[in-house]
């Protein structure tokens, strides 16, 4: 049996040697490049590029993937230790080759592309040399797949797509978009959709704007709000088969769910410091705020909410590495899903908090990371979707009570043991007897 809670000796060393690059070179880059996403602006390259390059050299390169596909088969336990290092910043997870929702979409095209496809741009966008977009939630709703309307109509050699997607992120920096479209409204509700590669610059893509998120100061924003008109594509641009789109989709969202997790237990870690700085720093009557009792039970929730998600996150990225199959955890990555809006808005409250009025100011990072919660209770799916399947899964196991009452009511438990044991049982009178 094995049950550790250690970083192996080699792995640390690299944990290290990218907490430093972070320090000194990834924090630095987050103050002067716009999107890290944005592998057509020259500034980010001439920054970004010449790291990924050490990252490279260093054998840490997308290391989460198999070496088929340019990485180093690391798995995602270690990938989840590395992301606690990169969470708090912008481009790490760009510089690390790891980050949503490109990596998501290369499993995708990994799995289900042509060899055709991944040629043209697997090879690219596991390189970064590109980017792509996942295109899947649609203005009337994203929760309820059966809402969605985008259809593709197959037409002799092509697929047709028309209709309308939101937040569609990175449609402006992608080469490619993986858009999810009903192909058989007729059929049953997980099987109507089909997933399809659209090359960006196919004819009748139209982005109607760039919808931005509050807590970021970006000029335009990044989340596509996307008409297709009559986008014609070949008929082998069609990923898996004819009505398994949401099946496809999970190859993607498992991964992309347990990653945000990952990082954001990096975020929690970096405001969890941020906190312990300023409590030994800011002045407070006679000592400072670390002093008072009412601070450190801040600290002392903050550190315990930090614990648990994050051993929950080391837990289910463990298991995705011994099963190698999301579905089998499918209710873990839920459960961290569920719970990581929560611990990141609890701490990163407390740290605001703590820094009063320069917390909530735009001259520190934290009023951003306290706008990220709403982004992980939402991006991959609502809060609320998970809990639920947390739930129907626990639920699937529970057995009615045999009787009236539940099985553990004590009184129910007494009579039964009595019956039970009762010859068993001897009396004050007999000891009293006995004596
Ligand atoms: C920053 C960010 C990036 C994103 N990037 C992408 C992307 O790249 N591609 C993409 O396709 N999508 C993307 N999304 C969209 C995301 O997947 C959706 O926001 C999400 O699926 C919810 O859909 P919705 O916004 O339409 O909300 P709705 O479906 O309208 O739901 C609104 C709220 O209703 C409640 N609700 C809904 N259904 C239920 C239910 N069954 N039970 C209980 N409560 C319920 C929940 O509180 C939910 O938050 C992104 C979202 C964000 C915030």
């Amino acid at each position: 049996m094995t049950w550790g809670f250690e970083t192996d000796a080699e792995y640390q060393k690299d944990l290290d040697w990218a907490e430093e690059l972070v320090r000194t070179e990834i924090e630095p880059v987050d103050q002067l490049v716009e999107h890290a996403w944005d592998v057509g602006d020259p500034v980010r390259n001439a920054l970004i590029r010449p790291l990924q390059e050490k990252v490279r050299e260093r054998n840490l390169w997308a290391c989460h993937l198999g070496p088929e596909l340019g990485g180093q088969g690391y798995g995602q336990l270690k990938l989840a230790l590395l992301n606690e290092v990169l969470g708090h910043t912008h481009a790490g997870p760009v510089v690390f080759g790891n980050h949503a929702p490109d990596s998501g979409n290369g499993e995708i095209l990994a799995h289900y592309g042509t060899p055709e496809l991944k040629e043209r741009y697997l090879k690219p966008l596991i390189d970064n040399e590109i980017a792509s977009c996942y295109s899947m939630t649609e203005p009337q709703g994203g929760s309820d797949p059966t809402a969605f309307v985008t259809r593709a109509f197959d037409d002799g050699d092509s697929w047709v797509l028309s209709g309308q997607k939101w937040f569609s992120s990175h449609a402006r920096f992608a080469s490619f978009f993986i858009v999810m479209a009903v192909t058989d409204p007729e059929a049953d509700r997980h099987r109507r959709a089909s997933m399809f590669v659209v090359p960006a610059d196919t004819p009748g893509i139209e982005i109607i704007r760039n919808v931005g998120v509050y807590g970021h100061d970006e000029v335009e924003g990044t989340h596509a709000y996307v008409q297709y008109n009559d986008v014609r594509i070949p008929k082998d641009h069609i990923l898996g088969n004819r009505g398994e789109g949401f099946a496809v989709a999970q190859t993607r969202l498992g991964g992309g769910r347990i990653h945000h997790a990952m990082r954001t237990v990096g975020l929690v870690r970096e405001s969890i410091d941020m906190m312990l700085e300023r409590s030994v720093s800011r002045k407070s009557g006679d000592g400072t705020l670390a002093d008072r009792q009412l601070v450190k039970t801040m600290i002392a929730d903050s550190w315990i909410q930090y614990q648990q998600f994050r051993l929950l996150v080391l837990q289910t990225a463990w298991k995705i590495d011994q099963y190698q199959d999301y579905r089998k955890v499918i209710t873990d990555i839920s459960a961290v899903k569920a719970a990581m809006p929560k611990v990141l808005s609890d701490v990163v409250g407390r740290a605001i908090q703590l820094h009063g009025s320069l917390g909530i100011s735009t001259e520190l990072p934290l009023g951003q990371w306290s706008a990220e919660a709403h982004h992980m209770a939402l991006a991959d799916g609502a809060t609320e979707l998970h809990q639920l399947q947390v739930a129907k899964q626990l639920l699937r196991g529970a057995t009615p009570a045999p009787g009236l009452f539940p099985t553990r009511h004590k009184i129910a438990l007494r009579e039964a043991a009595e019956l039970k044991l009762g010859d068993r049982l001897v009396s004050v009178d007999d000891l009293v007897g006995a004596e």
